[in-house]
């Protein structure tokens, strides 16, 4: 059952400490399983109800980014690192190479122009919690200059070895998730597109 506001937790950050507010944990009655052949007792049902607080620290760019239409990645420039210039996606805090910190950057119109499928799956059962249409058209894509394979969902089209794609965001209600990430065949007109996505 959806809770209301008052069964919500909310946090803030305020002078740089997590401030919590709200009810972070529901209790709920267990219920016992019994043996339906030998009416004895096998066990009990343990209800779990609670709010998780998951911190994005350097990720935190890339997923604010999502809602206002950006894919920020990560690049390593530092001088001194073979792997200098290399860019990261998905979004890497640190360089694996040197392991300095890396430089947010805008890789936004590098996807709309060369974002390709490198391969998919196509998935018919989800597991628990899933908030995506069946099947998943799940994509592997790759980036002009980019070094690393994005994993992402495919949301309007089929998909195909080296089909070109373009990434769509949740700019309308975002959540703050991978899930305002998304992509569509290249030429997808805009009322094509999920609820709540824009190009
Ligand atoms: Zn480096």
């Amino acid at each position: 059952m959806p809770k209301t506001e008052n069964e919500k937790g909310f946090v803030d950050v305020v002078n740089g400490r997590y401030k919590p507010k709200g009810v972070f944990h529901i209790p709920e009655a267990n219920q016992p399983i019994f043996n339906k052949d030998t009416g004895k007792l096998a066990g009990i049902t343990n209800p779990r109800d609670m709010t998780y607080m998951h911190s994005y620290g350097g990720e935190a760019p890339f997923f604010e980014g999502l809602g206002k239409g950006k894919l920020m990645a990560a690049q390593c420039d530092n001088d001194k690192c073979e792997a200098k210039g290399s860019i990261y996606q998905p979004f890497r805090i640190y360089c694996p190479d040197c392991l300095r910190k890396n430089t947010v950057i805008d890789m936004t119109d590098l996807a709309k122009s060369t974002a390709k499928i490198h391969s998919y799956i196509i998935t018919h059962r989800s597991g628990a919690f899933n908030s995506l249409p069946k099947p998943i058209k799940f994509i592997n894509i790759e980036f002009e200059g980019v070094v690393t394979i994005l994993m992402s969902v495919l949301a309007v089209g089929e998909p195909e070895f080296d089909k070109k794609v373009v990434p769509i965001f949740n700019t309308k209600s975002p959540t703050y998730t991978i899930t305002d990430l998304r992509f569509v065949v290249e030429g997808t007109s805009e009322s094509d597109l999920p609820e709540g996505f824009t190009f």
